[in-house]
């Protein structure tokens, strides 16, 4: 039986819009309902809707595991700097409670709305599973621009929505993480207002804390490191190497600049580099050390001496064997797939190819490396610091990166022999691992009462 969460395509007015040739779609039964309804939502349960076919999963399970479970939509005020009052939304949601406690980071950015936090609630459920890390999904964020945002007002907002997220949060219940927008210094505001409100320190309602609150070194590089892994594995398995094969990044942040930094290191040639205001582009390679330092002391990528600035959109086409979206959800759509160029992408950002663009590559043979497989070494450290923190415990940064390297290969060929034994592509066999050992432990627990 196959089942398709899609009916008739809608237009929608809300701005919800994706790429105009892929319509937003009303779910029918068993979707969720409509309060999740966003573009990334429809990628995650069309995601999810050809693993549970391939895993012919019962209508039970599916309709178990493609409702977020739990969701919180708070308004709050918040006292600006000028004295006046404004009023911020957030969320937070909580895909399945079947694995453990809930696991995944709040995001401060202008788009996130209860439908994006639904849909990267059960990312991080998949990846959880996948990596066999005691979770399941959780997501959540505020609403706002974070860069208007004096520091002081940033933490009163840090402060007052990790108060609202009582109700739902614990470091055996749900525990957040930074996301885009936050970072060391919000999880340490959280922390203690968390703790301010229970009375005691509680350094496990977190992740990704500064070194001095039990947070580790390892956890800010670890999901481009976790990325280089994943590509050096692949071309392993293909005879080939890191060393002389060709690299274009998308993104230039935390996992993007770790990414390139550790290909360079490797011997990768980084041919592109690019962020929403433009690239930089060199036909033997660029000099990644040198560009980090220049956009570290406040340089743009397109105006770096050791390459040719190139328009941002044009960064997808430049021909390379692995390209690698750093950046953002649904970079490579239906719209620019056609000028997409290489062998490989791995996805170290979360969705960023959409389910139509990816069908294009497929047709020309280009492998998906997806995101819950890719980009699962930060949540993988996120555990190991989890676990540190709830035991009082402290692990040596090379304990921690031989741990990552070791689940991160693990998963690899596990998902590997996957696309080998039936035959399908690498997305569709890391979701067959990941929801086939979450639907397993939830019949496993049944239905209560
Ligand atoms: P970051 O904010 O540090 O960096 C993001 C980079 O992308 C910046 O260089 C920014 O300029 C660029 N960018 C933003 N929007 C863009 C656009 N529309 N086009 C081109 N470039 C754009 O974020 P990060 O922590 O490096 O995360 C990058 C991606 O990886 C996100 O999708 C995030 O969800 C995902 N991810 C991050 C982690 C982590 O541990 N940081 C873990 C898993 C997944």
């Amino acid at each position: 039986m196959h089942h398709r969460f899609d009916t008739a395509p809608i237009v929608a007015s809300d701005g919800l819009a994706g790429p105009a040739d892929e319509p937003i779609v009303a779910h029918a039964s068993p979707a969720p309902g409509d309060e999740w309804r966003s573009p990334l939502m429809q990628d995650a349960l069309e995601r999810f809707s050809a693993a549970a076919d391939a895993l012919a999963l019962d209508d039970e399970l599916r309709m178990r595991l493609a409702a977020p479970r739990r969701s919180l939509a708070v308004n709050f005020p918040l006292r600006m700097d000028d004295g006046s009052y404004r009023s911020f939304a957030g969320y937070r949601v909580q895909h399945t409670l079947a694995m453990g406690p809930t696991k995944g980071g709040f995001r401060y950015a202008p788009d996130v709305s209860l439908g994006e936090c639904a849909a990267l609630a059960m990312w991080m459920t998949w990846k959880c599973a996948l990596m066999r890390l005691p979770y399941g999904g959780a997501k959540g964020g505020v609403r706002c621009d974070p860069g208007t945002l004096s520091p002081s007002e940033r933490e009163r907002l840090t402060r007052r929505y990790a108060v609202e997220l009582l109700p739902l949060i614990g470091a055996d219940r749900d525990i957040p993480a930074p996301d885009l927008g936050t970072g060391e210094r919000e999880m340490g505001w959280f922390m203690d207002s968390y703790s301010q409100h229970v009375g005691r320190s509680v350094p496990g309602i977190v992740t990704g804390k500064p070194l001095v609150l039990g947070g580790t070194a390892t956890r800010r590089t670890a999901t481009g490191v976790g990325v280089v892994h994943v590509i050096a594995g692949l071309l392993e398995r293909l005879g080939s190497d890191v060393a002389g094969s060709r690299f274009v990044v998308q993104g230039f942040g935390e996992v993007g600049a770790t990414a390139a930094d550790r290909l360079h290191a490797l011997g990768g040639r980084l041919l592109a580099v690019g962020d929403e205001h433009g690239a930089t582009a060199a036909p033997d390679g660029l000099d990644v050390p040198a560009l980090a330092r220049f956009v570290r002391d406040g340089g743009r990528l397109a105006d770096f001496p050791g390459g040719r600035p190139i328009a941002a959109d044009e960064l997808m086409s430049v021909p390379c064997d692995v390209l690698v979206p750093a950046a953002t959800a649904r970079q490579i759509t239906a719209e620019n797939v056609e000028r997409v160029d290489c062998r490989f992408v791995v996805e170290a950002a979360n969705g960023p190819t959409t389910p139509a663009a990816e069908r294009a590559l497929g047709e020309r043979g280009v492998v998906v490396v997806p995101d819950i497989l890719a980009n699962a070494g930060g949540v993988t450290v996120s555990y190991f610091e989890w676990l540190e923190s709830q035991q009082g415990a402290h692990w040596e940064d090379a304990e921690l990166a031989s741990r990552l390297q070791r689940r991160m290969r693990t998963a690899l060929e596990t998902v590997a022999a996957v696309v080998e034994q039936r035959e399908v592509d690498w997305r569709t066999a890391a979701m067959i691992v990941a929801v086939g050992r979450v639907a397993e432990a939830s019949r496993a627990r049944g239905v209560y009462p």
